[in-house]
């Protein structure tokens, strides 16, 4: 039923001479009875599906979303977590969707940002094991030396490539050697530094492990 209103909806929005030949190629949407938005995109791709209360959440008009900064203002005490969807429309110029929501606020969202954050199950999964937290790899020592990744220290901290190589057979294989670092104590900071930014613990941001001898 929702999803037939807000296809009528999306239709009377747009002026007649946009109806026919070209409709497959707009962008469309509709509200599932479980209060999922599935988008339709304009070169037939999978649909994009988000959850409505988090597109709520993530509103982009003037009240909620602070432009010059890219950061949101929304607080959820001020939020009405219940809003729902008034209508959906989707426009042909700049490809973009724009919710109306009953607590009359009015979200816009371009279709490359809501490709960016798709939470459909097909793109979930590539998000989980190609970026946030790829696949590791068990392995037996007769295939540690199939396993087994070596990197050059100089290569690693000039080349992003090499970086990102290097990390990935961290996450994945859990272990890898750097050859060739110069021989002194700030190797490790060297390449911490090279991550990111380090975290403090409440043994400060280097501690030492060390035999104690006996
Ligand atoms: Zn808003």
């Amino acid at each position: 039923m929702f999803a037939r209103q807000f296809k009528i909806n999306f239709l009377r929005n747009l002026p007649i001479s946009r109806y026919y030949p070209t409709y497959k190629r707009l962008l469309s949407a509709s509200l599932t009875e479980g209060n999922v938005v599935v988008v339709q995109q304009p070169n037939g791709g999978e649909p994009l599906q988000f959850p409505s209360v988090w597109l709520r959440d993530n509103c982009q008009c003037s009240e909620c979303f602070h432009d010059n900064t890219k950061s949101r203002q929304a607080n959820w005490k001020r939020v009405n977590v219940e809003s729902r969807i008034r209508s959906i429309n989707g426009s042909h110029e700049n490809n973009a969707l724009t919710i109306d929501w009953q607590d009359d606020h009015k979200s816009t969202f371009t279709l490359a940002w809501l490709q960016d954050r798709d939470f459909a199950p097909t793109n979930r999964k590539r998000y989980i094991e190609e970026v946030y937290k790829p696949t590791y790899q068990l392995w037996a020592k007769s295939e540690f030396q199939n396993v087994l990744r070596t990197f050059e220290f100089k290569d690693v901290m000039t080349q992003d490539k090499v970086l990102l190589e290097w990390l990935e057979s961290l996450a994945i294989q859990g272990f890898s050697i750097i050859k060739n670092s110069p021989h002194n104590i700030t190797v490790v900071r060297q390449l911490a530094d090279r991550i990111g930014y380090i975290k403090r613990t409440t043994y400060g941001i280097r501690s030492k492990v060390q035999r104690q001898r006996t």
